[in-house]
């Protein structure tokens, strides 16, 4: 397993639950958490409610808001991680290096920062938001003042009456605006593009709510089943009927309306786009920051910095003593994907180069007993990541299953003509989406413009079409029978097995 995210540390409870307990997670960090470790800005919190935020067979009824803030959902798996015994598998300061697939071993030689080691079955949870993405500004670095990107904070550094610019207007971005307008001296918006924002219902759970979920647990479930459900009949309208969410348009300009009073900076702010084309941000502070006299919101992108000043695309000019990037991450262009090569010797970013693409979201062809959770086209515009997860996981639960079955030492290789064809499937669903034909540009698609991130569907239908592995989909490999006889192989069945190299010579 590589990471100890949400997918990661997912991923080991199932394995553990299937009775396979011979793995490790490889993460890069000196703790787990995964994105939630990392995301420490100040009002960092989850935009989807606790509830459905959070793994089915751990539920949390002590959640403390109906949108926990990060350091609860990062609290929240730590315990994960403890209740479920998976410390003793997990290598931290372990990142990945690189890793090849040996035909003749079937096996993955994996080099990480701690030594190498081989692994029958690789499952990649690096996930889509872990490396930040500071965009290629001329002059960046001769800028005097502090510079860091929204996912490596640095606390160390007072704001307190600072000339502040943040760079972005993503779901980090109308965060952290309204949680540092407050001390910044004057705080500069670079907005490219405007988001639609709607309010967020956040509200402490109260402690008859939490006494009720712990006493009664089926109530949980059923809170969160009616979270789920709305979200389920929502999709519809992102997916087939796009023109069905102009009415939510309508509550996003209201939403505006009450605190920007001012019709030219409403304009201002007022996307161009069909709702939910980019991610739907919810936030109940962020235009009463916006509407805060030490605020300016410079609509145009940053382009250059010239020493302290900081020159927009349309030439707006501003003094600042430090900025702030909220610019995301490389999603499309996954990080880790240079760092596998395949059973043909090429790297699974030299396979993706005209976009990620893989069977059920987990199997790339080429890449034989290797998994993403949270891979290509896993993604949701509107719900929880945590279901789509968790269905990655059953699919995994299956490969296991299925590769013990076939006896021996096995490999499955996802086979080339069955990933085009769920590819096939998913992108031509994908054309009347809002997330394509919305008329916005945004972080789900790739820079050939393909959309290989979202899921065009329901969470019950990809839970469906995760639910068992269709060999046919698959081209069984065999070790040639002089390797799988010779020593360094494990002998007996298959297994999700990870030993230090060393230790096996
Ligand atoms: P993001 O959504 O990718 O937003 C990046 C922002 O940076 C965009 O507004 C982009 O503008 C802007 N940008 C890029 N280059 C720029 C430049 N030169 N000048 C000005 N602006 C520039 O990143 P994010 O906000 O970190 O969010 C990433 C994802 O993380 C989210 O979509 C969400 O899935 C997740 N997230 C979730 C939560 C949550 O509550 N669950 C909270 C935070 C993040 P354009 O729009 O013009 O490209």
């Amino acid at each position: 397993m590589i990471g100890s995210g949400f997918g990661g540390l997912g991923a080991a409870v199932r394995l553990r639950r299937e009775g396979i307990t011979d793995f490790v997670v490889l993460e890069r960090a000196g703790s787990v958490g995964g994105t939630w470790r990392d995301n420490s800005y100040p009002g960092c919190a989850c935009d989807v409610p606790s509830h459905l935020y959070s793994f089915s067979f751990a539920p949390n009824p002590e959640w403390p808001r109906t949108f926990s803030g990060q350091r609860h959902i990062r609290a929240y798996l730590e315990r994960v991680a403890d209740t479920f015994g998976l410390r003793p598998h997990i290598r931290l300061d372990h990142e990945v290096l690189s890793m090849r697939w040996n035909a003749d071993a079937l096996h993955w030689e994996i080099s990480t920062a701690r030594g190498g080691l081989t692994a029958d079955v690789v499952v990649s949870a690096t996930g889509p938001l872990s490396d930040p993405k500071i965009p290629d500004i001329p002059g960046l670095a001769g800028f005097p003042g502090k510079v860091f990107h929204s996912a490596r904070w640095d606390h160390g550094y007072d704001l307190r009456g600072k000339r502040v610019a943040v760079i972005g207007t993503g779901a980090s971005a109308i965060q952290i605006v309204p949680s540092i307008q407050p001390e910044a001296g004057a705080l500069t918006l670079f907005q490219r593009t405007p988001p639609w924002v709607l309010p967020r219902a956040d509200r402490a759970i109260t402690r008859a709510e939490r006494w009720l979920h712990s006493t009664f647990p089926a109530t949980g479930t059923m809170r969160r089943g009616l979270l789920w459900g709305i979200r389920e009949l929502q999709v519809s309208a992102f997916v087939k009927r796009p023109n069905e969410l102009g009415l939510v348009e309508t509550l996003a300009k209201r939403n505006m309306a009450r605190s920007i009073k001012d019709p030219a900076t409403r304009a201002k702010l007022t996307p161009d786009y069909r709702i939910g084309c980019k991610r739907i941000l919810l936030s109940s502070d962020y235009y009463p920051a916006l509407a805060a006299p030490n605020v300016d919101v410079v609509a145009s992108g940053l382009k250059e910095v010239r020493g302290a000043t900081l020159v927009a695309a349309d030439g707006t000019e501003t003094e600042a003593d430090a900025v702030i990037f909220g610019t995301g991450f490389h999603v499309t262009d996954m990080p880790i994907a240079e760092r596998v090569t395949g059973a043909d010797g090429t790297t699974l970013a030299e396979e993706w180069k005209d976009g990620m693409a893989a069977l059920r979201g987990a199997s790339a062809a080429g890449f034989p007993n290797f998994m993403t959770i949270i891979g290509p086209n896993t993604g949701l515009g509107n719900s929880s990541m945590i279901l789509m997860i968790e269905s990655q996981l059953n699919y995994l639960a299956d490969f296991m299953r299925q590769l013990t079955t076939l006896g021996g030492r096995a490999a499955l290789d996802a086979r080339p003509r069955a990933v085009a064809a769920w590819n096939h499937k998913v992108q031509s669903r994908m054309e009347r989406t809002v997330w394509n034909s919305g008329g916005c540009d945004s972080w789900y698609l790739d820079a050939n413009g393909r959309n290989t991130t979202v899921w065009p569907g329901t969470t019950s239908e990809f839970r469906r079409a995760t639910r068992h592995v269709d060999l046919a989909e698959y081209e069984v490999l065999r070790a040639p029978a002089r390797t799988a006889e010779g020593p360094g192989v494990r002998a007996g069945g298959m297994d999700a097995g990870v030993a230090d190299a060393g230790a096996r010579s």
